[in-house]
């Protein structure tokens, strides 16, 4: 029997903690634990009870069959790399901060049935060497890839550059266990592309940003590793030539087209200028620039005529022509090919130093993207004259990361903070009039849990509360996350700047 049922935890608690992940596991030192309770911008919204790291799934049981006898409440951990406030505490000292980070093996890999089976602490650049070491390839990547954690890829259901032909980090899971909210262990690591055995309990889990169970090991598919690659970037004179060159290319390439990313000449500005090593990659200013790559995993073949790059070559040529292409490079090796993906993985660094700015992540189908930049731009200008739209991202996925620059001379992220409340409405007002999704690929966290209240429906709201309700009856789970079971329930958000 627990000795109490208590929300802020006791030291008798705290105690008990530290029998299970000893004192390896406690994260005690105050500049260690302000790295676990500050999210990647910078905010700090809420104090952790406790940081406890523990180094096997029957520890991570332990703590959270603990936390669910007292009722203390938990808030999962990767490598804080979320940009929704979901990673971090939101309250003051009544969580405790369940990381990973130790849970770090790979524990197989089979490339002869294209499978990995890893534990959620794997850093993903590591996954990704990991798998082209045994020349196979894992496609999720993006630009937090060398911190962030396959736990808070599944968690997040993130997306990332090749979401395009390859799919979201759902579409890699074959299998996963589960430190249920009660302490049981859910054994799903079944290696099974097929399996219609009732409720696809997995799906469940993933992209529920922790509010559900925690991820402990995954069994993930691998891909053959793509050889013949061609890298471009390109100016584009408006969205929608760039969505026309891309309906096109998907036909040239074999359907091989890998990534198609939309570059604004602004978000590019504030990347030269705050990235050590980056340039422009085509001379000038354009307004549209467009980064896509075509892979292919057969070999180059010898002679290069039928190769990715010189097909790529011609079709750009023939887009020229059509003036679908203002200019284009097409990259001559890996390093300058590195080089592109540098500039376009920097944008969410970048964002970190430049004057104040929000971001929303946005889709909608790809063919909409032209109308919905046009009407959202015309609305956001209207409503704050001077602001300074500079929507980029996984165009090809109809997935802009709606980027906004305060007006010029506005340099305290305080005094630009009502403007966002205000974009929040325009933008996603705009994305339900489009039929689009207030969260394309970061999740919803705090900070857009009122949002997702707002936009969904009763009936989606009710079902949602519903599985949390039976899956996490005493809402120990990342309370402040996603959905509240109580709608009266106080909501931290809005100190995210976006
Ligand atoms: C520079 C940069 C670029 C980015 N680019 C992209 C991009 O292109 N596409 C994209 O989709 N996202 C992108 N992101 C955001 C993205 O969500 C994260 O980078 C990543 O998926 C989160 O992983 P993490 O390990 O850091 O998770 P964390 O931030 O630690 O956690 C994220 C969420 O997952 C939960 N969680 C973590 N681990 C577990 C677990 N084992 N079990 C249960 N819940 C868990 C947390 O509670 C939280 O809700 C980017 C972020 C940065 C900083």
């Amino acid at each position: 029997m627990p000795d109490t049922l208590i929300t802020t935890p006791s030291s008798a608690f705290l105690g008990k903690l530290r029998t299970i992940v000893g004192d390896k596991g406690m994260v005690e030192d105050a500049q260690a634990r302000a790295f676990h309770e500050t999210d990647w911008r910078g905010f700090t919204m809420g104090r952790a009870a406790a940081v406890v790291k523990p180094a096997s799934v029957e520890e991570v049981s332990a703590v959270v069959a603990l936390c669910s006898e007292h009722g203390v409440k938990i808030v999962p951990q990767g490598g804080v790399t979320g940009l929704v406030g979901a990673g971090v505490p939101v309250r003051d000292g009544d969580e405790i901060v369940l990381s990973l980070a130790r849970l770090n093996r790979i524990l197989d890999v089979n490339p002869t049935a294209y499978t990995m089976t890893v534990e959620a602490g794997v850093v993903l650049q590591t996954i990704q060497e990991t798998a082209a070491a045994h020349d196979r390839y894992f496609p999720i990547s993006l630009g937090a890839q060398g911190s962030c954690m396959i736990g808070g890829n599944l968690s997040t259901n993130a997306g990332g550059a090749t979401v395009l032909h390859y799919g979201n980090t759902r579409a890699m899971v074959l299998g996963l266990e589960v430190v249920l909210p009660d302490g049981r262990v859910w054994d799903g690591l079944r290696a099974l592309k097929k399996d219609n055995t009732g409720y696809d309990l997995k799906d469940l889990f993933v992209g529920a940003e922790g509010t559900l169970g925690v991820i402990t090991k995954a069994v993930l598919k691998i891909f053959p590793r793509p050889k013949d690659v061609a890298t471009a970037w390109l100016a584009v004179p408006a969205p929608k030539a760039a969505l026309e060159l891309l309906a096109g290319a998907r036909i040239a390439a074999d359907d091989n087209v890998t990534s198609c990313e939309l570059v604004h000449e602004l978000g590019l500005e504030g990347i030269i200028k705050h990235i050590p090593g980056t340039q422009r990659p085509l001379q000038g200013r354009h307004t549209w620039q467009i980064l896509m790559e075509w892979s292919s995993t057969r070999p180059i073949p010898e002679d290069g005529e039928s190769g990715m790059r010189a097909r790529m070559e011609a079709y750009l040529a023939g887009c020229m022509e059509k003036g679908l292409v203002d200019d284009a490079v097409i990259a001559q090796n890996e390093a300058q090919a590195r080089a592109f993906w540098h500039i376009r993985e920097s944008h969410a660094e970048a964002g970190r130093h430049s004057d104040p700015a929000c971001s929303f992540d946005i889709s909608v189908a790809v063919e909409k993207i032209p109308a919905f930049i046009e009407a959202c731009n015309a609305a956001a200008e209207t409503a704050v004259p001077g602001i300074r739209p500079r929507p980029m991202g996984h165009m090809g996925d109809g997935n802009l990361h709606y980027n906004f620059s305060a007006p010029v001379g506005v340099k305290a992220r305080a005094e630009f903070a009502p403007t966002v409340k205000v974009l929040d409405r325009i933008v996603h007002d705009m994305v339900a009039r489009f039929d689009g999704s207030i969260s394309a690929e970061h999740g919803i966290g705090s900070i857009k849990l009122l949002e997702l209240e707002h936009y969904r429906s009763q009936t989606e709201l009710d079902v949602m509360r519903a599985i949390k309700k039976a899956l996490d009856p005493k809402g120990t789970m990342n309370p402040g996350k996603v959905i509240r079971v109580d709608p009266s329930e106080a909501v931290r958000e809005g100190t995210l700047m976006r």
